[in-house]
């Protein structure tokens, strides 16, 4: 697994969830985890380089672009109500993120043998909420979906985009609905931030059918996630034959985790690493690139990381903190109705 890491400490607050103590949280754990840290290959920064502008508009408005560099002198500064702040240095991070995004999409298509095909992308500000018009929800440019632009220029026509953070995908949703060459499946919890993901949101125009929003109740967990692994993302996958896997891995979803009510344990993380790059290896001739979203819980974020890569790449699990104890609401009745809208 190649590793790609921006850490941004100068896109901080210390008050806020989003801060710069995620990424070095982060390597502590992949660092000491012997196991994992012979499976990661670390990509040098001096080998990529901030998104252009012109990079950007693949995906950003180019107002929103010029807009976001002149509210720098403002900083530092709150943008919108989530609270979403900048600091004067926001914008070189938030572009270094998504040029690291563009790197790991790169990286997959020089993989040979002895070099790995799946990266994971360690980068912040994260960019799901963001979408083309507008900095949302912590996140100044949306590095996934500028992933699947580089993907596309690079001839990976069909990206298919899986994004488990506990929140809805917005920002990529938005910028891919209408497009039938990206296929959007996000799962998050319902009634939550940003209020956005019901299923019957599932495109429009062209792109109709190629958005499966999967909106869960408070208190899913594995079990949960393993069915919907099972039987939404494989099988909407083996229908799409996408070229590149690209995963907004959002570490929300964890049972310790303080912004939301999802259960899953390292062990779900484990076995989403696993089913995702199942599918990678099925599809895309094991192109996968992992992109940090949310995860606000320092020891369940890391730990969920070590995981999903532990079940990307064949290892077993190791999970500090244990299963959720408590039981979890049955899914059958919301599958069914995927299934049905989806023709699944
Ligand atoms: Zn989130």
């Amino acid at each position: 697994m190649n590793l790609f890491s921006v850490s941004s400490p100068e896109h901080n607050d210390d008050e806020h969830p989003e801060n710069a103590k995620r990424v070095p949280a982060i390597h502590r754990v992949l660092d000491f985890d012997a196991i994992v840290a012979a499976a990661i290959r670390h990509i040098s920064p001096d080998s990529y380089a901030a998104a252009t502008d012109e990079q950007l508009a693949a995906v950003h408005d180019r107002d929103y672009i010029r807009g976001l560099r002149e509210v720098m002198a403002r900083a530092p500064a709150y943008i919108d109500h989530a609270p979403t702040y900048i600091t004067p240095q926001s914008f070189e991070c938030a572009a270094l993120a998504a040029g690291a995004a563009l790197a790991a999409v790169e990286s997959t298509l020089h993989a040979s043998r002895s070099t790995p095909h799946a990266s994971f992308a360690l980068v912040r500000p994260p960019g799901h909420h963001a979408p083309p018009s507008h900095a949302m929800g912590f996140c100044l440019f949306n590095n996934v979906a500028l992933a699947a632009r580089r993907a596309q220029q690079l001839g990976l026509a069909k990206v298919m985009i899986v994004d488990f953070d506990v929140h809805h995908g917005n920002g990529t949703q938005d910028a891919f609905y209408s497009d039938p060459s990206v296929l959007f499946v996000s799962t998050h919890q319902s009634g939550i931030y940003p209020g956005a993901g019901d299923a019957q949101e599932i495109g429009e125009g062209k792109g109709l059918g190629f958005t499966i929003n999967v909106p869960m109740h408070a208190g899913v967990g594995d079990k949960g996630f393993q069915r919907v692994a099972d039987e939404i993302i494989a099988p909407a996958a083996d229908r799409f034959q996408p070229d590149i896997l690209l995963v907004s891995a959002g570490y929300d979803a964890h049972w310790h985790d303080p912004l939301a009510s999802l259960q899953l344990s390292c062990g779900g993380y484990h076995r989403l690493g696993a089913v995702l790059g199942e599918i990678a290896r099925k599809h895309c001739a094991g192109r996968l690139v992992f992109v940090l979203e949310g995860g606000y819980d320092l020891t369940a974020l890391a730990n969920g990381v070590a995981n999903t890569i532990r079940g990307a790449c064949g290892l077993p699990i190791h999970d500090p903190l244990g299963p959720s104890t408590r039981p979890e609401p049955d899914l059958t009745s919301l599958l069914g109705r995927l299934k049905s809208l989806h023709s699944l």
